[in-house]
């Protein structure tokens, strides 16, 4: 951007330096261009009067002309009210304020021509309007043709003044001496495409819409500009990637062919056949492998990750598995040594508690090659760890680690990058998997084991535990497993154990003559592994836990499933929970234990899953309800601050950037056609002033 958006806003009229500071520190307004902008989050429409008589109680916000013709002061201490009639000539409506009853009844004066906004509601038969905007009827507010646009401030703001109003001001002085500095940002090839209006008509209009039709055009034109960079630049780093990185070639599938023939303990589902080939295509190619592979719990995501380390290995290469916890990396370890011993594999477990002494060896097996295969938690990124030539890493359940962490990875091998294959199981709506995975390839595994019968679903109140109880005792006595899980806020609470607790003892006295498991994030590691392998040994019939069982533990016996304070749990992790079921032949459930009252997103919450086992329709609701960074988690959410779009209401924008983009870098891969200058030139500005470019890979 040209020197002119960096000017300091404190030398705009009616700022100086002590507002200036204040903007900067409440909103983080420095400059011009930032002001510029500064959106405005909703807008007033008024674009028409209302007259009285056509004023009702459903109306969204309306705008009304006419003149107090009565105004008291009624009731009594705190139930107080100003209320002034307020009369057109069709009729009158009422104006009523609770708070700031002396200074407002001093501002109105009867007789005098005003502009009335705001949400009217029905009494009866009466309309009123509480704390109206009320203003002075002028020749400019007279016109009624104008969305008036609402800004973000603060009280700080508000307190000197700053209303939005005031930034409302503040950006039109911005803007007209803007005008002549705003580049187009697209080339004319796009705008036409996708009839776009011109750049600087759409930041004019974004602040000051003369009608709806032009706050559209300005919004579809910003939200396509704001989208279809962010996409051109994952797609450009997925390009130059694949061009600049080499990969190990791994072609030797003798060992893989053995295990295939005599070890393979199932059928593997087309999914599954067809995601080994993707995977096995970018091995073979020469280029190094970033690919991320999402499948629904229970998919079989490990046995396809097993697979291919089978090439690597085969080829007389090395493969790691990380997972998140310690559980699953148990779990992993246990399920793939049985696979890798049957072949005479080397496998390694290395976690964070593991001893000294092992540790020592398991390093040394590594640096020698000895050791094919290491699964562990993210104790196997430490620095100390070496191998003589990783080939392959998959990382299990990828939303637990950051960014970083990947790239560690990376810097295991130091002559060439090792293939990576990302396995996650959160389902991550398309439209957000394209912007945070936007660089990676992808597969999907959508096909589900043959003989899964669908987890039934339930929702009970706490006071029907009774029946619950009877309903457990009955599958038990079929024998079958059940988890009862309790919510855990903060790993470190003192209450949440104590709810677990309680829910032991209450499953006790209930359960007299099973057995009980119990695992929390407070235990030993080697506590925790005992009482898990009880419980898939099947010793205990019963397993109480807090969330650590949430990702990945396999006991395909376990068919039930109850959660309890259902509500307090958000729609991932009760779909990943639920997960835990439904692995055998046996019909599975789960029961949602809730209190009487629940909040209206709860009740969604557990309505969605009753409804469906479908992991993106629930990630679709999910992403609804709480916006993309709550589901990203912090680590990624510096990728999604955007200034315009949204995710998750713009997915068909988003959409219509990405092929966009995908056709532009198609035709001009290194963007040197002079038609795509404008690209060209504000790729450099965005490279110069935008901090989220670089979080994005
Ligand atoms: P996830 O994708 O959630 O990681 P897992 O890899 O843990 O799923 O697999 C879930 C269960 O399904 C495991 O018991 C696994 O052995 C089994 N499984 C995987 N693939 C198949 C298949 N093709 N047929 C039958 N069972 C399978
Ligand atoms: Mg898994």
């Amino acid at each position: 951007m040209s020197s002119f958006f960096n000017t300091s806003i404190e030398f705009l009229k009616g700022v100086g330096p002590q507002k200036a500071a204040l903007i900067g520190a409440e909103l983080s307004l420095f400059t011009y261009g930032d002001l510029v902008q500064h959106y405005p989050f909703r807008y007033e429409d008024r674009t028409k009067f209302y007259k009285a008589t056509e004023v009702t109680g459903d109306l969204p916000f309306v705008q009304i002309k006419g003149r107090i013709t009565k105004l008291d002061t009624i009731g009594e201490l705190r139930k107080k009210r100003l209320v002034a009639r307020f009369s057109d000539d069709t009729g009158h409506i009422e104006l009523v304020w609770f708070k700031g009853i002396p200074w407002v009844s001093k501002k109105l004066k009867l007789g005098v021509d005003y502009v009335v906004y705001g949400k009217p509601a029905a009494f009866g038969r009466k309309v009123n309007i509480a704390h109206p905007e009320i203003e002075v009827l002028t020749t400019q507010n007279d016109k009624a043709a104008f969305l008036q646009p609402v800004y973000h401030t603060s009280e700080k703001m508000k307190a000197k003044f700053l209303d939005s109003r005031a930034m409302s001001k503040l950006i039109r002085q911005v803007m007209v001496l803007a005008e002549r500095h705003i580049n187009e940002t697209l080339p004319q090839k796009l705008t036409d495409q996708f009839s776009l209006i011109e750049k600087k008509f759409a930041l004019w209009h974004i602040h000051f819409p003369s009608n709806t039709e032009l706050l559209q055009k300005a919004q579809f034109r910003l939200k396509f500009e704001e989208l279809f960079f962010i996409q051109l630049r994952l797609l450009k780093l997925k390009i130059s990637r694949i061009d600049k990185f080499r990969g190990q070639i791994f072609n030797d599938s003798a060992l893989l062919t053995s295990f295939y023939n005599d070890h393979l303990p199932f059928d593997l589902t087309n999914a599954q056949k067809r995601v080994i080939k993707e995977i096995y295509f970018d091995m073979k190619s020469g280029k190094q492998m970033n690919r991320l592979l999402q499948g629904d719990v229970g998919s079989g995501k490990t046995i396809v990750g097993f697979i291919c380390m089978l090439l690597v290995v085969g080829s007389g290469s090395q493969a790691s598995m990380m997972a998140p916890t310690e559980i699953l990396a148990a779990q992993h370890y246990e399920g793939l040594k049985e696979y890798a011993d049957k072949l005479g594999l080397g496998i390694a477990k290395l976690t964070g508690s593991t001893k000294t002494k092992e540790r020592r060896i398991i390093h040394e097996g590594l640096r020698s090659g000895e050791i094919k295969i290491l699964v562990g938690t993210h104790a196997l990124i430490e620095d100390t760890v070496q191998f003589k030539n990783l080939g392959l890493a998959i990382i299990d359940e990828q939303h637990r680690f950051g960014v970083a962490q990947r790239a560690k990875l990376w810097n295991k091998n130091t002559s060439v990058y090792p293939h990576i294959l990302v396995m996650t199981a959160t389902p991550i709506p398309r439209t957000l998997a394209m912007t945070l995975y936007g660089d990676l390839d992808v597969s999907v595994i959508d096909e589900m084991p043959a003989g899964r019968k669908p987890i039934k679903t339930m929702h009970q109140y706490d006071a029907k535990r009774l029946e619950v109880f009877g309903f457990m005792k009955r599958e038990i006595a079929k024998g079958r497993q059940i988890y009862v899980v309790y919510p855990l806020i903060e790993e470190s609470s003192k209450l949440d154990l104590k709810d677990l607790m309680d829910g032991y003892e209450s499953i006790a006295r209930a359960f007299p003559e099973n057995h009980i498991s119990i695992v929390h994030g407070k235990m030993k590691p080697k506590d925790k592994d005992f009482e898990m392998q009880r419980f898939v040994n099947h010793e205990t019939q019963l397993m109480v836990a807090t969330t650590v069982i949430e990702v990945g533990v396999n006991v395909p016996n376990a068919s039930v499933m109850v959660i309890e304070n259902a509500e307090r749990f958000g729609l991932a992790q009760l779909h990943q929970l639920r997960g835990r079921v439904g692995r055998g032949a046996d019909q599975s459930y789960c029961v949602l234990m809730t209190d009487y009252k629940l909040s209206k997103e709860a009740r969604t919450r557990i309505e969605t899953m009753v409804k469906t086992n479908n992991g993106f329709e629930i990630a679709d609701v999910d992403l609804k309800l709480r916006g993309p960074g709550d589901i990203t988690g912090t680590q990624q959410s510096g990728v999604l601050d955007l200034l315009i779009a949204d995710i998750a209401a713009d997915s068909k924008i988003l959409q219509i950037a990405r092929n966009a983009a995908s056709d532009l870098l198609d035709e001009d891969p290194e963007l040197t056609n002079p038609e795509n200058a404008n690209i060209q030139r504000h790729i450099q500005s965005l490279r110069k002033t935008t901090v989220n470019w670089g979080r994005i890979s």
